[in-house]
């Protein structure tokens, strides 16, 4: 906190900070904090700050405590799983994309930001923390958990996008609680807006205290057209916006209500996928100097800068493997594992791998003995141009050490964000003729 209030940056995953052109002095990685857990205290879900929106795909608790919307909002707003294992709740809430599904969802969870500050720790409601976040941090505030208090019945988000994997030009999330046949609380926010994502509490006031008829989420739909203020911009008109929050504003009451009755979470696909937990190693204090780690098996010493990136590193002692493409985590084709985890090497720091073990596609094969995955891939001809080939290789490395039998689906999502050019048919097909002849 001290280094806080002295201007030093918090980071968590990196994946804003490292990938924005802003020029930041001094870093402060909060990763070794032990700040990436999910616990549930007296009927409230505790997230720790740097847990990953991947772990909250994935926590077994997370998705009771928060009828499905928590996860579902976490895969919704990043299609890429590598990004989703690196980027931490926190970080989504301070600077996440205006658009984004998280803050949607945890305004209707009534989430509270718990932020350590050197004065005195202060508890912000999602509705004061969201609207700007800079204002609780000033002073070298840093977000140490989110607490959501006790789950809704019913809750369901809506989205529309030009592609599934862009932001939203607009979407809706909404939780219902019931108290006997009526809605006690109802809590509907959208994004899309001239700000960031809001409350639309008018709504919100329509449905409370009704039995949730479909004429009553109409008015409330109506109303949300009306009285939200739209954003004008190159991708949609205001106008647009507000016919599209008509339909989806009604399209996610009718479902967080009908849900709400039947208390049925929120549909998330369960997909089983690598480990995403990251080694919370305490980093030393750092600008310069020698580090020590394992690279495809053989020990690397190596000098690195603070800002060093882990690409620039092995790049830098000769291994190309991992590919230079848009040095922002949008290409995927910098992949490699991290203590067998999927990372945008562009977007980690060097000084992360500190004792870790790292994988490049160089530690898989040889041009003389492929690995199995080489093989298929050559085979079923998955190599398309190649710069992107040894993240997909990697990415499916990573899924078939943690599930040998993947479904399709399993494939797809691992290898999302991991070729930016063309389809994923061959590659997808490879990954699963080598699963089975692994399993042969
Ligand atoms: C390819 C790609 C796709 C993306 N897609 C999306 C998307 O679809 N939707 C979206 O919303 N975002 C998206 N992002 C942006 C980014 O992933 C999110 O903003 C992300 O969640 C940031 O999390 P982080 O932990 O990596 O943050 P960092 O980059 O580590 O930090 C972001 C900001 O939060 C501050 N911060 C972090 N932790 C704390 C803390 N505990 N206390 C106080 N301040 C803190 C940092 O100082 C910094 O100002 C994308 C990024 C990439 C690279």
């Amino acid at each position: 906190m001290e280094l806080a209030a002295q201007g030093v940056v918090p980071l968590g995953g990196g994946t804003r900070l490292l990938a924005s052109a802003r020029e930041v002095p001094n870093l402060l990685d909060l990763v070794g904090l032990g700040l990436s857990t999910v616990q549930v205290e007296d009927e409230d879900l505790v997230i720790g700050a740097t847990t990953t929106l991947q772990d909250l795909v994935e926590s077994p608790l997370v998705y009771p405590a928060t009828a499905g919307l928590l996860p579902l909002a976490c895969r919704t707003a990043a299609a890429s799983r590598t990004i989703r294992g690196m980027a931490t709740l926190a970080g989504e809430a301070v600077q996440g994309d205006p658009d984004g599904e998280v803050a949607a969802a945890l305004l209707v969870l009534n989430a509270v930001f718990v932020v350590a500050h050197p004065q005195e720790p202060r508890e912000s409601p999602a509705l004061r923390f969201l609207r700007d976040p800079s204002a609780d941090l000033e002073g070298g505030g840093v977000v140490q958990t989110v607490m959501i208090p006790g789950a809704p019945h019913g809750a369901a988000l809506e989205r529309a996008a030009a592609l599934p994997s862009l932001p939203p030009l607009m979407s809706v999330a909404v939780t219902t609680t019931f108290s006997g046949e009526r809605l006690s609380r109802v809590r509907l926010a959208v994004t899309g807006l001239e700000g960031r994502p809001a409350r639309i509490i008018e709504a919100e006031a329509h449905v409370e205290r009704t039995a949730g008829d479909d004429e009553v989420l109409r008015e409330a739909a109506e109303c949300v057209a009306r009285e939200g203020r739209f954003r004008e911009d190159a991708r949609a008109s205001a106008d647009q916006r507000r016919k599209l929050a008509t339909v989806l504003t009604l399209r996610a009451l009718r479902s967080a209500v009908e849900r709400g009755k039947r208390r049925e979470p929120a549909q998330v696909p369960r997909l089983r996928s690598p480990t995403s937990r990251r080694a919370a190693a305490p980093l030393p204090y750092f600008t310069s100097g020698r580090l020590e780690l394992k690279v495809n098996g053989r020990k690397l010493r190596a000098e690195a800068e603070a800002r060093t990136t882990l690409l620039d590193l092995l790049r830098g002692t000769g291994i190309f493997g991992a590919k230079s493409g848009c040095g922002a985590g949008r290409c995927g084709a910098c992949t490699v594992l991290l203590d067998g985890r999927p990372v945008a090497s562009c977007m980690t720091l060097a000084v992360r791998a500190q004792g870790q073990t790292v994988l490049t596609i160089e530690g898989l094969g040889t041009s003389e003995r492929p690995h199995l995955l080489q093989k298929v891939f050559a085979d079923a001809g998955a190599v398309q141009c190649g710069f992107c080939t040894p993240a997909l290789v990697l990415g499916a490395r990573a899924l078939l050490d943690a599930v040998p039998d993947p479904t399709e689906e399993e494939v797809r999502e691992a290898l999302t964000g991991l070729c930016r050019c063309t389809g994923y048919a061959k590659p997808t097909a490879a990954v699963i003729e080598a699963a089975s002849r692994r399993g042969r």
